[in-house]
C-alpha cells in the first residue's frame, strides 16, 4: 500500500462536513488505542478495507478505476467512501464514530464475528413458504463427536421453533432444505473461511440449491464450554439467517455478528430476535404462556426513563456507563451515544453485570469491580495475576463488594462505596486512609447504597436506581437532581429511528 494511501485514511475524514475536526481535543495514544492510525501496519490497513469490502459493501479503488478513466475524481470519491464506511462500522459497533480507523476500531474488526454482511439487506420478508424444514449435516467436524453436533443442532433448532411456527426434522441421507457442513477454507461458495479465529461460520438465506445451507468454519477451536469457541450460540445465530433474518446492530440480538459468548450468560433469543422471526413465521401458539414465565430479555434503551447503572467512569475523554452486559460511550465530539457490549472492547474475562469501574489515569489502568474480586486492564489487556480479592486494597474481610469507585484525576485518590460507608483509597502511596467514614457525613444529601459515582466538568455525580444526583463538593451539597439517563442524550433522529424500530 503507498504512503499517499495510508495518509488518506488518517486524514480525508476531517474533511468531510457536520463533524468537528477529530484533532481538536489531544489524545493520548499510550491508554486505549483510539488515537489516529499512526501506528497501524501496511498488513493492518489492508485488512481494514478487506473487512469494509466484505461487511460494509466498500468497494476499492482498484475495482473502481475500472470503471473511470478520470483517476482525481474517482480518489476523491473513495476517501469520502472509504471514510463514511468506517463511520458506519464504528455506528454499528457503538464505537465513536469518527470515521477515522484508530487502533481500537481495527481491535473490534478483529474480533471473531459471522462472515455475512452488516448492511446488505436481504430483502425483506425472504422466508421459507412451508412450516416443516428439512436439514442434513454434510460434513462432521473432525474435533467433535458427531452425536454432540446432533445434539447442539437441535437445541438450536428448538430456540427459534419455541417461539415461532416452524418446525425442523433432520434427514440422515435424503436432500434437505438446508444441508449444514463443516468446511475448510476456499470450499467453493466464492467465501473462503480464514483459519483460526476472524470469520467463525456464514449461511445462506432461505432459497433452492445453497439458499438455507450453513457453513462452519472446520479450523475454528469449537466447544461446548469456554474454550474456543462455544458451538451453541453461533450455531442459532447462523440458522436465524438460514430462515431469513440479516444481522442486527442491536447488541443484545442474537443476530448480532460479533461473537459475545460470556461465562454466566446463557445464550437466548432477545425481544428483537422473536419479534423478528415471528414477522417470518407467526407466533409458536404456545409462546405465549411460555414468555409469560420467562419474557424474552429487552436490550437496555438508553431512553428508558426507569434505567439505572451499574457503573460509570470516564476513560480519556469519554464517560462509560454500564449496565449488565451493556455500555455507552459518551465521547465529547459525538452527539449520539450508542449502546455496546462490554466485551466489544475488552476481553471476555472482563465480567458483565458489574459493581463499580474506575481510570487510574496516573498508572493508565482501568479497574473493574465485582463481588469481592477486581479485575485491571492496560490497554485492553487484563494484568497478570487478576482478578484479586479486594481484600488487597486494604478493606476488611466483612466488605464483600464495592458499590461504587469515585476517583479525583488531580488529587491522585479514589473513594468507594459500600452500604453506608466510604473509603478513600490513596492511589500513590497504594493504601487505605485511616478509617471509613459514614456517606452521610462525607457526603450529605446522597443516598446509599449508592450505583455508580464519576467525577467530571468539576463536579461529583451520583446515580441511585433511576436518578442523576449532581453534587458540588465544595459546598458539600446536591446542587441539581435529573433522571439517571439524562447524560445520554436520547433525542437524536437516529435514536427515534430505533425506538420506532424496536417497539
Ligand atoms: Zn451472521
Ligand atoms: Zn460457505
Amino acid at each position: 500500500m503507498s504512503k499517499m494511501k495510508m495518509l488518506w485514511l488518517s486524514l480525508l475524514c476531517l474533511m468531510m462536513p457536520s463533524k468537528t475536526p477529530v484533532t481538536a481535543l489531544p489524545l493520548r495514544t499510550t491508554d486505549l488505542p483510539t488515537g489516529p492510525n499512526d501506528g497501524l501496519s501496511e498488513a493492518d490497513q489492508e485488512f481494514a478495507e478487506e473487512y469494509l469490502q466484505h461487511f460494509y459493501g466498500y468497494r476499492p479503488k482498484s475495482e473502481r478505476r475500472k470503471r473511470t478513466a478520470d483517476t482525481d475524481v474517482d480518489e476523491s470519491d473513495w476517501n469520502t467512501q472509504l471514510c463514511d464506511k468506517v463511520e458506519k462500522m464504528q455506528r454499528f459497533f457503538g464505537l465513536p464514530p469518527s470515521g477515522e480507523l484508530t487502533k481500537e476500531t481495527l481491535a473490534v474488526m478483529k474480533r471473531p464475528r459471522c462472515g455475512l454482511s452488516d448492511v446488505e439487506q436481504f430483502g425483506k420478508n425472504i422466508r421459507w413458504k412451508k412450516r416443516t424444514l428439512s436439514y442434513r449435516i454434510a460434513v462432521y467436524s473432525r474435533s467433535i463427536p458427531a452425536p454432540k453436533v446432533h445434539k447442539v443442532f437441535k437445541a438450536a433448532w428448538k430456540v427459534w421453533s419455541s417461539v415461532a411456527q416452524i418446525k425442523f426434522r433432520r434427514r440422515r441421507r435424503k436432500e434437505a432444505d438446508i444441508v449444514i457442513s463443516f468446511m475448510n477454507r476456499d470450499h467453493k461458495d466464492g467465501s473462503p473461511f480464514d483459519g483460526k479465529g476472524g470469520v467463525l461460520a456464514h449461511a445462506f438465506m432461505p432459497g433452492y440449491g445453497i439458499g438455507g445451507d450453513v457453513h462452519f468454519d472446520a479450523e475454528e477451536d469449537w466447544s461446548f464450554n469456554f474454550t474456543g469457541f462455544n458451538l451453541f450460540p453461533v450455531t442459532v445465530h447462523e440458522f436465524g439467517h438460514a430462515l431469513g433474518l440479516p444481522h442486527s446492530s442491536d447488541p443484545g440480538a442474537i443476530m448480532y455478528p460479533a461473537y459475545n459468548f460470556v461465562p454466566n450468560y446463557e445464550p437466548q433469543l432477545s425481544y428483537r430476535d422473536v419479534k423478528d422471526i415471528q414477522h417470518l413465521y407467526g407466533i409458536n401458539p404456545n409462546f405465549a404462556s411460555l414468555s409469560s414465565k420467562k419474557p424474552p430479555p429487552r436490550t437496555p434503551e438508553k431512553c428508558d426513563l426507569d434505567l439505572s447503572f451499574d457503573a460509570v467512569t470516564e476513560l480519556q475523554q469519554e464517560l462509560l456507563f454500564f449496565k449488565d452486559r451493556f455500555m455507552w460511550r459518551k465521547h465529547p465530539q459525538f452527539d449520539e451515544t450508542r449502546i455496546t457490549l462490554i466485551s466489544s472492547l475488552w476481553p471476555e474475562s472482563v465480567p458483565t453485570h458489574l459493581d463499580a469501574v474506575y481510570e487510574n489515569t496516573r498508572k493508565n489502568l482501568i479497574v473493574f469491580f465485582k463481588g469481592h474480586l477486581y479485575w485491571m486492564l492496560r490497554q485492553l489487556q487484563v494484568e497478570d495475576g487478576f482478578p484479586k480479592n479486594i481484600s488487597n486494597l486494604g478493606f476488611p474481610s466483612r466488605i464483600k463488594s464495592v458499590d461504587a469507585a469515585l476517583h479525583f484525576r488531580n488529587d491522585r485518590y479514589t473513594v468507594f462505596f459500600t452500604g453506608n460507608e466510604c473509603w478513600r483509597y490513596n492511589e500513590l502511596q497504594e493504601m487505605m486512609e485511616g478509617s471509613p467514614s459514614l456517606i452521610e457525613k462525607q457526603w450529605p444529601g446522597i443516598p446509599y447504597p449508592i450505583d455508580a459515582a464519576v467525577f467530571f466538568d468539576g463536579f461529583v455525580h451520583f446515580f441511585k436506581g433511576n436518578i442523576h444526583y449532581k453534587y458540588d463538593s465544595d459546598s458539600k451539597r446536591v446542587i441539581a437532581t435529573s433522571p439517571a439517563n439524562d447524560l445520554l442524550e436520547c433525542k437524536t433522529e437516529d435514536d427515534n429511528e430505533i425506538l420506532r424500530e424496536g417497539r
